[in-house]
């Protein structure tokens, strides 16, 4: 597929996602639906479920934003502002940033208000460790998901990794994430016939090298080819988070084979 082409379906993938993230809430007939029955539908259906729901527009973290803002500034700090920072967090504002949202807040809605805003939020984000804020931010800037902790992998790799199947069928492809610094060993793609792998550059920024040759820069849109037989490594700049998309080329009699790591004098020369 052509740079242009790729780029394409890529743009009406994400559109495809936007359009499906229809949000789903009950609260208001849950708690209400009995004593306010037209409210509760108002709740549900018009404001979560139509204008919410209008992510195309205004994704749902920056909706969670400008509604926490709004509460705190309001000076509610009941039930509903810890309804909307939890909701804030899975929409994938970390800890660091809710910190500095409502320290930003203070100076515009009132000290207390933000004393109030912070002891809800405290205990919202309380499992939040700093480390996970760049995966966090990473995700933000990817369409594809970062997926789970590459564990099946974690022998062959130096530094945090994370795998996330995309497709299982016709082709195998897996979005991989690098945490900075973070590479595989080198290896070889074994195939009698066909075989190989393909990657393509999602996120952030990342190095592929053959044995012998100069390594090569991937950045989001970089398509890279790896014959069958190629000893190679593939992994983040120590400097930034780095995802690619791998497809595994369908051949006969494949195997991977896994070598030595790159050691930090290579990857530093880089
Ligand atoms: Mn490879």
């Amino acid at each position: 597929m052509s740079r242009i082409a790729l780029t394409l379906s890529l743009c009406l993938l994400t559109l495809n996602l936007m359009a499906q993230e229809k949000v789903v809430q009950t609260a208001g007939r849950d708690q209400l639906g009995g004593f306010a029955p037209k409210f509760a539908e108002l709740n549900d259906d018009v404001l979560f479920g139509e204008v919410w729901s209008r992510t195309d527009r205004l994704g749902l973290r920056d909706r969670s934003l400008v509604t926490i803002t709004s509460l705190i500034s309001q000076g509610i700090t009941d039930s509903s502002l810890v309804y909307h920072l939890r909701t804030a967090r899975q929409n994938g504002i970390t800890r660091t940033e809710i910190s500095e949202i409502i320290t930003h807040i203070a100076f515009y809605a009132g000290w207390p208000k933000a004393w109030a805003a912070f002891n809800l939020a405290k205990t919202v984000w309380a499992d939040d460790t700093a480390g996970e804020d760049g995966l966090a931010a990473f995700q933000r800037s990817m369409i594809f998901p970062v997926g789970e902790p590459n564990t099946a992998y974690a022998a062959y790799f130096t530094g945090k990794s994370y795998l996330a199947p995309v497709s299982s069928e016709q082709v195998n492809v897996s979005n991989v994430t690098f945490e900075p610094g973070c590479r595989n060993f080198w290896h070889i793609h074994h195939a009698a016939k066909g075989g190989g792998q393909m990657l393509v550059g999602v996120a952030g920024r990342g190095w592929y090298q053959e044995e012998g040759k100069k390594a090569v820069e991937i950045l989001p849109g970089t398509v890279i080819h790896i014959p069958a037989g190629v000893k190679h490594w593939h992994g983040a700049a120590a400097d930034s988070w780095f995802a690619h998309l791998a497809f595994e080329v369908p051949g006969e009699q494949v195997s991977n084979e896994w070598l030595e790591p790159v050691s930090d004098e290579q990857y530093n020369s880089l």
